[in-house]
């Protein structure tokens, strides 16, 4: 669905329109491989109570802000990259129905859609851009290979460079450890290990290199290695907006009767 809009006429026709709507105070929305995906009032419940709040779900971010005026002015932009969202259902609370919880590493809260069938449909297509941009984080992160070693010259070492013992002779040959480039002797050479950007057999390497390789391998095993592509989000505390943003958006409050249903997704 994301593909077909990509390079639609319609998409970027939407897109420029929230631009638009954002004025100056509003960040550039356009962007190459950016759909958007939906819009709608939702009811963010924010520190000084319910409060309207126009959601746009694009499929790398999701973009909200107070409305001024329904369909032509937001104000109070506000940008999360969905990398960092994970989202869950909430209980009603009094008269707002139809929550869920958005929760980033910086800030979250709740919002509450007009109906269930709203709340669905919300939930479905944020859970699965967010799946989506996290896939394709995963597929184009460069993968930071360490180069080579260079190798240390033979004649460079006459013994060992890690037992400082052995004496290399016609007997004692030199090798070399695939990992640090130093020249080793065959007792501090008789472990191998896996160097991918290497060869996709094992390779000679020195002791302290094989224990180097061996924790690592352990480590990105058990996917501690890095934080972002498939680490836990770790969520700040939900409940009422604590931010300041409220203050900076007074004004808004279009009064009437919220939410109401206003949701479009573009599928
Ligand atoms: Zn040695
Ligand atoms: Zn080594």
């Amino acid at each position: 669905m994301v593909d077909r809009l990509v390079n639609s006429e319609g998409n970027s026709r939407r897109i420029t329109a929230v631009e638009g709507c954002f004025g100056a105070a509003g960040q550039p929305l356009a962007a190459p491989g950016r759909v958007l995906v939906g819009e709608g009032t939702l009811t963010k419940q924010c520190r000084k109570g319910p409060k309207p709040r126009q959601f746009f779900l694009f499929n790398d971010l999701l973009v909200y802000g107070a409305v001024v005026l329904s369909r032509r002015r937001y104000a109070g932009q506000r940008i999360i990259p969905l990398e960092q969202v994970s989202i869950r259902a909430v209980p009603d609370e009094g008269d707002l129905h139809n929550g869920w919880l958005i929760q980033t590493p910086a800030k979250s809260f709740k919002v509450f859609a007009a109906t269930a069938l709203e709340r669905t449909e919300w939930m479905s297509h944020i859970e699965r851009c967010v799946r989506d941009q996290l896939d394709r984080k995963r597929r184009d992160k460069p993968t930071v290979d360490e180069p080579a070693a260079v190798w240390v010259p033979d004649a460079s070492a006459s013994t060992c460079m890690r037992c400082h013992r052995t004496r290399f002779t016609a007997l004692n040959r030199r090798h070399h450890c695939r990992k640090c480039g130093f020249v080793v002797c065959a007792a501090c050479s008789e472990h191998r290990h896996l160097i991918p950007q290497q060869s996709s057999r094992p390779l000679r390497v020195c002791p302290p290199c094989y224990e180097d390789l061996s924790v690592n391998s352990h480590n990105s095993s058990h996917g501690t290695s890095r934080r972002g592509s498939n680490g836990p989000v770790v969520p700040c505390a939900a409940g009422p907006d604590s931010s300041d943003e409220d203050s900076s958006d007074s004004g808004e409050d279009i009064g009437g009767s919220f939410p109401v249903s206003t949701t479009d997704f573009y599928s």
